[in-house]
């Protein structure tokens, strides 16, 4: 067993925590404040080869592996979780089944463009009345003359909204088999006519990233734009989650870093009753438990990373990771503020945002209570 990191992964996390230290973390309390998502920062991701990273060069990936692009989205996540959840958003959901599911044809038509930054796409699942029953989703699409009418609606959807969004994968009902509803996942350009996105304000956390919601009014798009078959819908949106997931515990790994370092650095620039303290024994533990956790979680992800790049199944370790990084990150900067005090409440400092942004990872792409449910399924079906 080796745990070394390759050189080519050095140097991607060097290179992106450069990138992250120089560009975001400066920009990142103001963007969080006003709640602006920031057009410039995204097209600078892509300059720096952040988008498409593990697809192949000949549709303007750099053909990396997974954990390389994991390590990117950990890396943003330690200065600011808006731009990692922006980042894994569009790689994961976004580009991801385009490249897993697309013809060549709509690979080389879409996956250029995303891959520059020049443009993000966006992947509607999410409904008002279907969050973790994702399959309850009532957006319906019929199949006429070759081409789709969609109506209906979507909630929450990340890079859907902003000026350089070019569009959603839609995941709708398309019919009806042996009484089981049948889903299909179709590719919606903006500026079709009867699509239209509104950024949703008023957000707790990942205040500059852009969560929107989606309309589809009669809504007409070619046949052409299936992604995959039809019917496959309901199969392309599982495993596009568990490779989803995936980032979204890139997210939690890095988010708990980011302030387990605040606090580590804290701890000992803080003086009270004449000495540092982090030479009082109860804030040392403290540090000791998220260093321990931290260093678990990163094992657990990178495992993971692992399986997938190694073409072994992966759902179940996706799952875990899920869960076990964005819980920890949960644990991290609740201490984190803590061996702040009073100073880490105030919005003048970055652990204040850090200690909201990481809420939103219990949640997104299926809440702890649904990875609960899909790691118990795995291990229940073996037995
Ligand atoms: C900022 C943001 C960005 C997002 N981005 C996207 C995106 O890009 N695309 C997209 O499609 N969606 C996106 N989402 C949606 C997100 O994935 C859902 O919010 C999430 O899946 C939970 O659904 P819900 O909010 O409807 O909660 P609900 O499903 O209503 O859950 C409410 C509570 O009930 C619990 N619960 C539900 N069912 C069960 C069960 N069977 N057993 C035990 N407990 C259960 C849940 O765990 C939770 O605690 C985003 C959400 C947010 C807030």
């Amino acid at each position: 067993m080796n745990f070394d990191l390759d050189k080519e992964h050095n140097l991607i996390r060097e290179k992106v925590r450069l990138f992250a230290e120089q560009e975001i973390k400066p920009a990142a309390p103001l963007l969080d404040e006003n709640e602006t998502f920031s057009v410039d920062l995204t097209k600078k991701m892509g300059k720096l080869g952040l988008f498409g990273m593990d697809i192949p060069e000949k549709y303007g990936g750099l053909g990396t592996d997974t954990l390389s692009y994991i390590i990117a989205v950990e890396e943003l996540a330690r200065v600011d979780g808006s731009h990692a959840a922006t980042l894994a958003a569009h790689n994961s959901l976004g580009i991801g089944p385009v490249y897993n599911y697309g013809t060549e044809e709509q690979k080389k038509k879409y996956l250029p463009s995303l891959c520059t930054g020049e443009a993000i796409w966006a992947f509607g699942l999410t409904e008002p009345d279907a969050g973790s029953d994702a399959l309850g989703c009532k957006t319906k699409a019929e199949l006429n003359d070759g081409k789709w009418i969609i109506d209906g609606s979507k909630i929450f959807i990340t890079n859907g909204a902003s000026d350089i969004s070019a569009g959603v994968t839609v995941l709708a009902v398309t019919g009806e088999n042996e009484g089981k509803k049948e889903f299909t996942a179709l590719l919606v350009e903006k500026g079709t006519k009867g699509y239209s996105a509104k950024e949703l304000k008023g957000k707790m956390m990942w205040r500059a990233s852009d969560t929107s919601s989606l309309r589809f009014d009669n809504c007409i798009v070619p046949e052409e734009n299936t992604l995959g078959v039809k019917g496959q819908g309901s199969s392309i949106m599982l495993r596009t989650l568990d490779n989803g997931r995936l980032s979204i515990a890139a997210m939690g790994l890095g988010c708990a870093r980011g302030a387990y370092e605040m606090a580590l650095s804290y701890s000992r620039k803080r003086k009270q009753f004449g000495k540092a303290i982090a030479g009082f024994q109860a804030i040392a533990f403290k540090l000791a438990d998220m260093a321990l956790k931290i260093e678990l979680a990163g094992n657990l992800l990178y495992k993971a990373c692992w399986l997938k790049d190694n073409n072994r199944e992966f759902a179940k370790e996706s799952a875990m990771s899920k869960l076990y990084c964005s819980e920890i990150a949960r644990e991290v900067t609740d201490e984190a503020v803590q061996i702040h005090g009073g100073y880490g409440l105030m919005k003048s400092n970055d652990i204040e945002r850090f200690y909201r942004d990481q809420r939103m990872l219990q949640i997104g792409e299926g809440t702890s209570e649904i990875q609960r449910l899909i790691i118990s399924r795995h291990i229940l079906n073996k037995m």
